[in-house]
């Protein structure tokens, strides 16, 4: 049975599209309010395009439609203030923040022997510092109201390596190491930490003419058809990607009410290839 969320208020980063924007709309039809932010802005280090403001805007219509409140802001999980004014409103508008999914990435691909100082600071800035402002932003209500429950959205590959992928693997390596370590320091207040690390998703951040041709490289215009027998081989169950709703049910678990005492694990949801990681 899904948890109910009546009165409560859940944040969801980089919810503008793809899983954020899944995760926002199950909380709200489960009886939550809902804040949303994202950044609604490409960047010269991402080589795919990134939300725009009317995805925002969808999103915040889609959460409105089911009958809940929704702020949505165009901000930047990797600005500090930003993150901090965020919550300030949330909380001044909606009197609290209950739920925080710190879920807003992006992917950068790119060799180390020929990353940019901007693809890193991207990659890390986003993915990583972008975490940690968030869980940061959200914790002190929290703490004074003596509930919470922060998930965090890390990777299969923040368990393991790829080509190209050393900085995204260092952020959700990362993302890993700060869920752990914030789940200790705010398990005397009532409040979870916890990781999803996704598979392969169905979501722009793969499916992506940069990504397509990255994969397949012998091709001049490689189509879903095409990559899906590489996106497979990087799973262990023969299915090249799953929907984002498998990882908004994750989501939900982790932050029902009734899992007050699940903290500090990462919960993979990646068709099996956790098999192949350590742990
Ligand atoms: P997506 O690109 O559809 O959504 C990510 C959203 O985050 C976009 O709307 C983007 O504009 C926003 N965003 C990026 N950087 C931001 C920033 N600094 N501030 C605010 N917003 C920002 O991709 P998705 O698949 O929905 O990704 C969601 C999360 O899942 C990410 O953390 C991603 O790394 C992680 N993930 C995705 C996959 C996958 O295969 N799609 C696999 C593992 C992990």
């Amino acid at each position: 049975m899904p948890a109910d969320h009546d009165g409560q208020v859940a944040l969801i980063t980089g919810a503008a599209r793809g899983q954020g924007r899944s995760h926002a709309l199950a909380f709200a039809e489960l009886g939550a309010d809902i804040v949303v932010c994202d950044r609604c802005e490409d960047r010269p280090a991402v080589g795919y395009p990134l939300a725009t403001e009317a995805d925002l805007d969808e999103t915040v219509r889609l959460v409105r439609s089911t009958g809940r409140r929704c702020i949505g802001v165009r901000a930047d999980t990797a600005d500090r203030s930003a993150m901090n004014a965020l919550v300030e409103r949330a909380e001044s508008e909606f009197g609290r923040v209950d739920i925080a999914v710190a879920n807003a990435g992006v992917a950068v691909a790119a060799p180390i022997q020929s990353m940019t100082d901007d693809q890193w600071a991207e990659v890390i800035g986003s993915n990583l510092t972008g975490v940690f402002n968030t869980v940061a932003a959200v914790s002190g209500g929290m703490m004074q109201r003596g509930y919470g429950r922060i998930v965090t959205i890390s990777s299969m590959l923040g368990r393991a390596g790829n080509t190209s992928m050393s900085g995204y693997a260092a952020s959700k390596w990362g993302v890993i190491g700060l869920t752990k370590s914030a789940s200790l320091d705010l398990a005397p207040f009532g409040i979870t930490v916890n990781a999803v690390a996704p598979g392969n998703i169905s979501t722009p951040m793969i499916h992506n003419d940069a990504l397509y041709s990255a994969m397949r490289p012998d091709l001049d215009h490689p189509t879903a058809e095409d990559v899906a027998p590489v996106f497979q081989s990087l799973h262990a169950q023969p299915v090249p990607w799953l929907e984002a709703e498998e990882i908004t049910r994750v989501v939900l678990f982790l932050a029902a009410r009734g899992s007050s005492h699940i903290s500090g694990t990462v919960i993979p949801v990646d068709a099996g290839n956790a098999a192949r990681v350590t742990a």
